[in-house]
């Protein structure tokens, strides 16, 4: 009996594991399809800078339509994508749409403004392709590198350690900004910092979700922040959901802003109209002098 059951037990797992292994299939194969099929789009979420409270980045983030599947989280795609060969001609097409809107949005949201762009170290393995295509890219759009940001998160420097750290310093050598995203996450935070060229940390939005006065929490973003002072470069707090949020990390005098207290992402059309400024700051946190 118990034997039966466990061999019943055995089967239905499998089965399991076989429907969802065809489901990735069947996902791995349209998510092939997307591009020509014109289901991705981009969304853009704004930075702001604590200083006045002005529109100064903007983070570009991948969405996928499918007509049956629905809106698949990247979450979802993206790993899906790494792990089927797909990441390139995603991440190229990001890159290329991205870059395509940029020059109007300098125009409307000033010199400094800086479009971000995430990048998987698996998009990294032909460096002369990468370097070719970025280049072909910002000359096409009349772009230097300076209002380029690209995202690496710190978890995936853990491998692709040297592939990423010849990609990331040609980048450089154009203007190009490299900011370390989901900052905290990973493993070993420090050494990266004198490894990689780095020029923004970017404080993981969990951090910033779990923390009240006096929480660990609290202790990393401060200190998160102390570190990027101290050694120059830039910090962006994502994930701020309220003001509360925000008083403490101005507090600890954190420069740039990302979440849905400002605004979720937005339709590549909409971002363009978003206001320079975020005019609904509550009177005590106004912009303060610096
Ligand atoms: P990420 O780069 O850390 O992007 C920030 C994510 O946090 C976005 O999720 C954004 O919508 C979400 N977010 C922003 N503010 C808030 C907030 O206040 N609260 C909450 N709960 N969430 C907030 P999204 O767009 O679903 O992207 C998820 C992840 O997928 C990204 O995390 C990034 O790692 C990856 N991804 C997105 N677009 C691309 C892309 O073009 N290429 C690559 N390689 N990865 C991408
Ligand atoms: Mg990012
Ligand atoms: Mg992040
Ligand atoms: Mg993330």
């Amino acid at each position: 009996e118990a034997k039966h059951k466990g061999k019943n037990r055995f089967r239905i797992f499998s089965e399991l594991l076989n429907a969802e292994s065809h489901e990735n299939y069947a996902m791995v194969e349209e998510l092939s399809l997307a591009i020509e099929r014109n289901q991705l789009s981009l969304a853009v979420q704004p930075i702001y800078s604590s200083e006045d409270y002005r529109l100064v980045k903007g983070e570009a983030l991948v969405r996928w339509h499918h007509p049956q599947f629905g809106s698949v989280s990247p979450e979802v795609f993206i790993p899906l994508a790494e792990k089927h060969g797909l990441i390139q001609q995603i991440g190229n097409w990001v890159l290329a749409e991205s870059l395509k809107k940029l020059p109007h949005w300098i125009d409307v949201f000033g010199n400094d403004f800086q479009l971000s762009i995430n990048k998987s170290p698996f998009e990294f393995y032909d460096h002369d392709d990468c370097m070719l295509l970025l280049k072909h890219l910002l000359h096409e759009n009349g772009l230097s590198g300076y209002n380029l940001i690209i995202e690496i998160t710190e978890h995936s420097l853990l491998e692709h350690t040297d592939v990423t750290e010849r990609i990331l310093a040609s980048y450089s050598a154009l203007g190009v900004k490299i900011a370390i995203d989901d900052f905290g996450t990973g493993y070993s935070s420090l050494s990266y910092l004198k490894r990689y060229v780095v020029n923004i940390l970017k404080i993981d939005r969990l951090f910033v979700a779990e923390m009240t006065a006096n929480s660990i929490e609290y202790q990393l973003c401060k200190g998160i922040i102390n570190l990027a002072k101290s050694i120059g470069v830039q910090v962006v707090a994502e994930g701020v959901e309220d003001d509360s949020q925000l008083a403490l990390l101005l507090s600890m005098g954190c420069e740039f802003y990302q979440g849905y207290f400002f605004s979720k992402p937005v339709s590549v059309a909409e971002f363009g109209h978003l206001p320079g400024r975020f005019n609904h700051v509550p009177e005590n946190l106004a912009a303060q002098p610096r």
